[in-house]
């Protein structure tokens, strides 16, 4: 065990005052979560960055976890020494023996931040790195393209010494930019949305319609799966709501509108996400909505559905190609339940040709001679169901009209 501590690095110049404050107690929050499996660990801050002492245990899995925490830019796990010179060179010397590959070419990058450090960072460069080619005679220096850069930070308090800098998600951390519902449908698509939206630091709580018993009982426990995933990356679970979907679906089918009935479904979606949004708090709807990419996600389409709500629609994969989008759903894990073959609500209904030019008068006079459709959007929204997932264990299952959370 070589490292001894990891530094998470943070923070946006733009950043100022009491938006950074809070930014810095989310990030810590987040930090406090994510090391929970790791009792073992401690961690500390000093302005603009976080350090988490390993106190013995190994880094890479803490490493693993961390780097997918939104707000943070970088880590590095550091060796530390004590802000004199020999304790500096002997902790180079560990960390450069470490290396399992040895390098051919290295150099050093001294910073120090200490300025009470009695030797400038240049005379350091040279005092660390004449020590380190003392002992290693098949090694030389390249200061333009080195194979190793030992990066030596001096702090008052310690001096750190790095070669990896390991980027990590970025964004701002989970939960400080405010609560939106997140359509999550089971596809390619939607998880991405809540992936990116998460990164943004909106915190989520995920809807999803089902025609049960249209759609199978695995259609649920995919959406179940994803949504876990996603809670991985906020690191605090994630509720999800299951919207039985069916008496509305079937008796837009019956308007006798074939053309136009996926614009209905979405729009009542919409108007039972609000509902759902205005009841828990959120103040946005995501969708994994990207132009062009089927018939209700043309232009003229998503004006027409769009308008059913006045909450701001938020949707991240808008200008991105499917290649893009499915490159992103491998990276962070979704890609195999997304392609799981189980049908979700809206592939059931698909007409022979979904209008991408729906008439909003029409669709409007539709809905408003439909009989009963408010009526069957305040039932649909009394009977949903909700859980409450983390990433291994769904912890709560909780029927319609049951009000105690936690
Ligand atoms: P996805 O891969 O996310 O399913 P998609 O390309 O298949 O997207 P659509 O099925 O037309 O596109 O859905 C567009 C968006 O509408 C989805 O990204 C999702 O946000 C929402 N949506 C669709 N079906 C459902 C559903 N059954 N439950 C919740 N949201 C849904
Ligand atoms: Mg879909």
């Amino acid at each position: 065990m070589i490292y001894d501590q990891i530094v998470l690095r943070y923070g946006d110049l733009l950043m100022k005052g009491r938006n950074r404050n809070q930014f810095e107690k989310k990030m810590q929050q987040q930090i406090k979560n994510a090391l929970r499996p790791y009792p073992g660990v401690s961690f500390w801050k000093s302005y603009g960055r976080l350090y988490v002492k390993l106190n013995g245990q190994p880094h890479e899995p803490i490493v693993d976890r961390l780097k997918d925490l939104f707000g943070l830019q970088s880590l590095s796990p550091v060796i530390s020494a004590e802000s004199e010179l020999e304790s500096i060179r002997a902790a180079a010397m560990s960390l450069m023996t470490s290396l399992k590959q040895p390098p051919k070419t290295f150099k050093v990058s001294v910073k120090r931040a200490w300025k009470g450090f009695p030797h400038q960072s240049q005379e350091m460069n040279h005092l660390v790195g004449a020590h380190i080619l003392r002992a290693f005679p098949d090694l030389s220096v390249d200061v333009r393209n080195p194979e190793v850069e030992l990066r030596v930070d001096i702090q008052e308090e310690a001096t750190y010494l790095f070669c990896e800098m390991i980027p990590a998600a970025g964004g701002f951390p989970f939960g400080s930019n405010g609560k939106a519902m997140l359509l999550l449908s089971g596809g390619i698509d939607s998880p991405v949305a809540g992936w990116m939206a998460l990164r943004k630091g909106l915190e989520l709580e995920a809807v999803h319609f089902h025609s049960y018993p249209f759609t199978s009982e695995q259609a649920k426990e995919k959406v179940i799966e994803l949504t876990k995933r996603l809670s991985y990356y906020s690191g605090a679970p994630i509720k999800l709501h299951l919207v039985p979907f069916t008496d509305i679906q079937t008796s837009l089918a019956q308007q006798g509108q074939d053309n136009l009935i996926i614009t209905l479904m979405r729009r009542a979606m919409l108007r039972i996400t609000e509902g759902l949004a205005l009841k828990n708090g959120a103040l946005g709807i995501v969708t994994g909505e990207s132009l062009g990419q089927v018939a209700s996600q043309t232009l003229p389409s998503m004006n027409v559905i769009g308008r059913t709500t006045d909450l701001p629609l938020l949707k991240p994969l808008i200008m991105m190609d499917k290649a893009e989008i499915i490159a992103i759903a491998e990276k962070i894990g979704t890609y195999a339940t997304s392609i799981l073959p189980y049908e979700d609500c809206c592939t059931l209904f698909l007409p022979k040709s979904p209008s991408t030019n729906p008439n909003l008068h029409i669709v409007e006079r539709i809905e408003a001679g439909h009989p009963n459709l408010t009526e069957m959007i305040e039932t649909a929204i009394a009977n949903t169901e909700q859980m409450i997932l983390s990433p291994n264990k769904a912890t709560t299952v909780q029927k319609a009209g049951e009000d105690s959370w936690f």
